[in-house]
This record gives C-alpha cells, structure tokens and sequence, in this order.
C-alpha cells in the first residue's frame, strides 16, 4: 500500500455544493453550469463533478479533449472550451457526451466535415482571446450547425468597466441572428453583473472553490484548506539563521517545526516570511524563505506540536492573494499531485 502523502488538501464538498447554489440562486432563471478545467482548478475534476451533478448541476465546461475523455464515464454534459483541432476529432467522435465549443472558422469546417452533430460556439465580443468574430457569425458562417449554446466571454467582469456592457450588447447582436438552443455570458463574477448578464445558462469556475472575485460574492465559502506534517521540531538560538539565504534571523531563542509543504506543492514562494499556519487555535507564522518541499514555522506558541503533528495553512483565496501578490486562480490551480485530496461532506 502507498502510505499517506505528509501533506494533504481538506476539501469542504459541502461548501462547494453551497457556493454552486448561491451562484444558481443569483443566476436566477439561468441554468448554473461549472467550469472545471484544469482538474477542477486543481481540486480533481472528478470528484467536483460527482457533487456538483448530485446537487442538480448539468453543464460542465473543460478546457482540452483530454479532460473531457477523464470524465466521460460520469455521463455528464460536458463542453470542450479550446474546440476542435484535427489531432482531437478522434477523440470528439469517441467521447459519447462532450461536444466542442468551434472558436474559428476551420474549426466549424472541420466539425462540419467531420461531425455535424451538436455543438457550442464562442463569439469574441472584445476580449481578443478565443472566438469567431461577430462579423463572420453575422455573414453566416454558423449556418445549419446544431448549436446548443452560444457564448461569450467577459473580458473585465471582476471590475466595474464599461467593457462589460459592451461586451453583453455585442453578444445580444449575435444571437439576435444565429440560431441556438442557449445563450451564454457570464462567468463568476459575471454572474454578480445581474440580470441581463444571465442568459439561459452561466459558467462560474472560481467561485465555486472559495475565489471571490467581486464584493457581491462575499458569501463564497472556502473549499480548500491545505495541510502538512511536521518532520522535525528545533531550537533556533538567538541570532542564528533559518531557511534558504538566511532571510530570517531569531530575535530570540526560537521554537521552530519544519513542515512538508513547498512551493512545488504550489505554496507560493510569496508566502515567504509572510504565511501563517495554525494548530488549533495557535498562529504559527511562515519563517524564512518557502522551499521547494519544506517550509519553516515559528511554533513558540504551540509547545506541544512536535514530529508527526499536522498543521493547518491560512488560504482564504481573496487575503491570500493579497498577500501572496498571486491572483486566486493561480492559488488554487498551482496545488500540485502530491497531496493527498480528501474530501468532507
Ligand atoms: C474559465 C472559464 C470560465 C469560468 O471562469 P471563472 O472566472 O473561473 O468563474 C467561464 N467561461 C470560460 C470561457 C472560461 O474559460
């Protein structure tokens, strides 16, 4: 048997279900779907769809046919948001329940020749990432596809810019003249924008695993709470060094653990001489330079916490994206393949 892996990632699916319900409730009449690319934006796409598809969750959106293929045995809908390159037509023809979303006009050749069966489609309304222009949706180039839903992307949704509404006009205009089973917009923070945002069906990611990307959302609840062992407690003597480069310095004789948990795991290495840890009630605080695999704490406050010991890391997405100068996407999708993930409910 593998043993367990000395740091580990406590993942609340019961928060995770209650942020995908606040999100439906404010997407009013829309159907919630849930973005899940990235392997769930790092929690594992698989048991995040699990959850969500039990609590009434039915469109789910992934980036590459290769995420799509992992969870095709769910049987759950899912769309495939980077489309259809000629290497992944094997692979959309076997997959039995995803479909691409055709982001150019080789990709609709290509599905058109090599499918014909049901798709979504990106239009670019400004953002200049993925999609076909309103110019070539307008001048029919999506003619006779089965469209199931029409999307677009918000550029600037997690702040109050005029690119929004633009963005959401210029979408209207489009469906106004293809035909499609739905009409998509907003992400997350899109679903915060209100109303005329909502289409039939909106696409939050972030949210959904404790981002908050607008005030509207502050009733996200934190899903993921990373935690590690502590392989070996140790006096610091006043005036002696810890870590790499030697950036901290003991002011006094210091009680030091060092924890299994790195920026290899993902634990930034902005979290330097500024995360803090707990145990219980205790504050433990980030001492030093992170590592790629260790991490020193300054454990003066918990004499008992020794070899063995497992300690809890403060990672509240919007204050340690503060901290850490990381954006929250790039907090939760970096959580590397060495935790062990465990799920409570
Ligand atoms: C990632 C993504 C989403 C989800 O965005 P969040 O900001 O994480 O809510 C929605 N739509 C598209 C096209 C995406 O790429």
């Amino acid at each position: 048997m593998i043993p367990t892996a000395p740091n580990r990632l406590c993942l609340n699916g019961a928060a995770l279900v209650a942020n995908w319900r606040l999100l439906a409730a404010m997407s009013g009449a829309a159907a919630c779907g849930a973005a899940v690319k990235a392997d769930g934006y790092g929690l594992g796409a698989r048991e995040v769809v699990r959850r969500l598809t039990a609590a009434g969750c039915r469109d789910f959106f992934v980036a590459t046919w290769a995420e799509a293929e992992a969870l095709d045995d769910l049987g759950v809908s899912v769309a495939v948001l980077h489309g259809v390159r000629a290497e992944d037509m094997a692979a959309a023809l076997r997959t039995r329940h995803a479909r691409p979303v055709l982001n150019t006009a080789a990709q609709v050749a290509r599905w058109r020749q090599g499918s014909g069966g049901p798709c979504d489609v990106m239009v670019d309304t400004g953002m200049n990432r993925l999609g076909v222009s309103a110019e070539e949706a307008r001048d029919g180039l999506l003619d006779g596809l089965a469209i199931d839903t029409l999307m677009s992307h918000l550029a600037c949704a997690d702040e109050d810019s005029e690119m929004n509404e633009r963005q959401r006009a210029a979408l209207v205009g489009v469906a106004d003249r293809v035909i499609s089973r739905r009409v998509s917009l907003a992400n997350s923070a899109g679903i915060a924008l209100g109303a005329p945002y909502h289409f039939d069906l909106t696409r939050p990611g972030l949210a959904l695993y404790g981002g908050v990307p607008r005030g509207e959302l502050d009733g996200v609840r934190p899903v993921v709470l990373p935690q590690a062992q502590v392989l070996q407690r140790r006096r610091v003597a006043a005036g002696e060094v810890v870590g790499y480069n030697a950036t901290w310095r003991a002011p006094e004789d210091t009680a030091v653990a060092i924890v299994n948990l790195g920026y290899a795991d993902g634990y930034a290495r902005a979290f330097s001489n500024a995360g803090m840890a707990r145990v219980e009630d205790r504050t433990l605080p980030v001492i030093g330079r992170v590592s790629m695999d260790l991490i020193a704490l300054d454990v003066s406050a918990a004499p008992d916490l020794g070899e063995g010991d497992w300690v809890t890391f403060d990672y509240a997405l919007p204050q340690a994206a503060e901290l850490s100068g990381r954006s929250q996407y790039e907090l939760l999708t970096g959580l590397g393949s060495r935790f062990d993930r465990v799920w409570t409910d």
